[in-house]
């Protein structure tokens, strides 16, 4: 599932390609991803606006429009879910059979693909305006922070999912902040001690940063149907694996950890997987 590196990377490898793109034409084949936007008032808004920026807010790709009468600015808004795509294809190509909105940019296509339907791609912004700081901005304060945790009983992994503390942290880079702060995903979030707090706010905001230097730094498969485990999209074919212990404990249980050799393992936790060295992450 894309976090926020991968839709990090996703904006970055986008935003020169669809700059001054202008929509020729709109084809909505799941209109459940617009919701809850009609595909009338979709089609309306984007036929004809031309692509000004395209930023990234948590998990979500912020698309920046002009529309051609009255040039009012237009936000489309994207969110992968668990198996979307977005991507740029020549024209000449087929669709894919799971491509849920096309966008005719004239030369190419924009689209969206999605086999489970999970993702978003609509006018509707609310979804970004109850979004936490983004975690490599200085809105994440770290005494905020603190005091936000210090408000929960849950296990501090879960809390880590919930996007209004903080926005973009999914399963993946919860799992792998936890290690690197070396915090057990079972405390609970109030019992946090400040050092402790400390060290989860330097290392979301360090394997974040990493996962995007990663992500931008091997050419990847942005369209690929297959992700192979480095990163969401998936490595471009011919490049070599150099990136193989990039998640230290992510999906590696039974595996040994890396620092200290016992074994990763893993947990249920509000019904979703957390890995954890049990006993580098004793506290
Ligand atoms: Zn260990």
């Amino acid at each position: 599932m894309p976090e926020l590196p991968e839709v990090e990377v996703l904006a970055r490898h986008l935003r020169p390609l669809i700059r001054g793109k202008t929509v020729r034409g709109v084809t909505i084949r799941r209109a459940k991803v617009l919701r809850p936007t009609s595909p009338r008032k979709f089609r309306q808004s984007l036929v004809d606006a031309k692509f000004t920026g395209l930023s990234r807010r948590g998990k979500y790709l912020q698309f920046q429009l002009r529309a051609k009468t009255g040039g009012k600015p237009v936000t489309l808004l994207g969110h992968l879910g668990m198996t979307g795509r977005i991507y740029l294809a020549r024209k000449n190509a087929c669709p894919p059979r799971h491509a849920a909105v096309v966008l005719d940019l004239g030369r190419e296509n924009l689209i969206y693909e999605d086999t489970r339907y999970f993702g978003r791609l609509t006018l509707d912004t609310s979804a970004v305006k109850r979004l936490g700081p983004e975690p490599l901005g200085s809105a994440f304060d770290k005494t905020a922070f603190g005091r936000l945790l210090k408000r929960s009983r849950q296990a501090i992994k879960i809390k880590l999912l919930d996007q209004t503390l903080v926005a973009g942290i999914g399963n993946i880079y919860a799992s792998e902040a936890l290690f690197r702060a070396r915090i057990s995903p079972r405390l609970p979030a109030r019992r946090l001690t400040r050092s402790q707090v400390a060290r989860l706010w330097r290392a979301i905001r360090k394997v974040l940063a990493e996962a995007i230097e990663c992500g931008s730094t091997v050419p990847l498969n942005f369209d690929g149907s297959r992700p192979d485990g480095l990163f969401y999209f998936g490595r471009a074919a011919g490049v070599p694996d150099y990136y193989e212990e990039r998640l230290r404990v992510y999906d590696r249980a039974g595996r040994p950890c890396l620092d200290c050799g016992g074994l990763i393992k893993r947990i249920r936790q509000a019904g979703r997987s957390t890995f954890y060295c049990p006993h580098c992450q004793r506290a």
